[in-house]
């Protein structure tokens, strides 16, 4: 087996700037105006079915629907990427988990008339008692675990560097069991990062023994040659999944200025972005992947695990 998903969680620029604390640019929405329509015509143009992780408040924006009713005719998968995509939300109460997670399907049932099949967590955090709640709740698979030391290690110090700067920021720092969950595809158990019976993990891809970030921000910072080298690592698991963001689809022209400087991926030109995003996917379908949206390579692994 040699199948690889794409998926692009769809965050707004508003929650960049929750991020980093920067509320001027919270009116941005250059990810559903711009970068929707480019990943749209890079999809087609390299035959690539999307798993689109939509944000349920975004379905607010009329545009926004128009834009993903598109997406849907082309063939796209809609996940859930909750409600509101609070980066905390492991930390609410059990309460508004549920509601973050099934209001969140809800809404886009009945905006969008399909009922999503996975989850991904805002922030990638993810915790026992979520992962309970996304199989009560009928999930076929949850994908954000994300087993990436690197990835872990420039969060927390991000978020130090913020502290002792005295700034605010909504993301929040997970376990560090996180980096103890298997790097394919598993079964949860409990706790959620060790294999058991239950939900259906499609962890996010690391590469190599380092287990580096094989997302859309280190490929697109790399560009193609070196996009081209951290793909040739993946070489020969049965499953890729790549994770993407709605910003890997965005230039500096795009975002309001003060982005630039806590985003350093939106310095890099879309032409190049694109380029090594291609040369990643291209060189998987050399080797003999397939491409497939996200529930369909989780029904197909499900049944190789059962
Ligand atoms: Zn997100």
């Amino acid at each position: 087996m040699r199948l690889c998903s794409v998926s692009v969680d769809l965050d707004e620029i508003a929650c960049y700037s929750a991020i980093h604390g920067l509320q001027a640019v919270a009116e941005c929405h250059a990810v559903y105006d711009l970068a929707l329509a480019r990943m749209r015509a890079f999809a087609a143009s390299l035959g690539l079915p999307l798993t689109l992780f939509v944000i349920a408040r975004d379905l607010d924006r009329e545009q926004n629907v128009h834009w993903l009713r598109q997406a849907i005719s082309d063939g796209h998968e809609i996940g859930n990427h909750s409600l509101d995509h609070r980066y905390d939300l492991t930390r609410r109460a059990p309460s508004e988990q549920t509601q973050q997670v099934v209001q969140a399907s809800d809404r886009i049932q009945a905006v969008l008339g399909v009922r999503p099949q996975g989850f991904r967590a805002p922030g990638y955090t993810m915790n026992d008692h979520l992962m309970a709640l996304l199989r009560e709740a009928g999930f076929s698979y949850d994908s954000s675990v994300f087993p990436c030391p690197a990835y872990y290690a420039a969060k927390a110090a991000v978020l130090l560097r913020m502290r002792f700067g005295g700034q605010s920021s909504n993301s929040i720092l997970d376990s560090p069991d996180v980096l103890r969950a298997p790097r394919v595809p598993y079964r949860t158990g409990k706790p959620y990062w060790a294999p058991g019976k239950g939900l259906l993990e499609l962890p996010i891809q690391v590469a190599g023994p380092l287990r580096l970030p094989f997302i859309g921000t280190s490929l697109t910072l790399l560009g193609p040659s070196g996009a081209r080298l951290l793909t040739r690592w993946l070489l020969g698991v049965p499953f890729v999944n790549l994770e993407l963001h709605g910003i890997d689809f965005l230039e500096a022209s795009d975002v309001p200025k003060p982005l630039l400087a806590v985003q350093p991926d939106l310095r890099v030109p879309l032409r190049r972005k694109l380029a090594a995003l291609s040369a990643a996917l291209e060189t998987l379908r050399a080797h003999g992947y397939s491409m497939l949206r996200l529930d369909e390579a989780a029904h197909t692994i499900a049944r190789g695990l059962a």
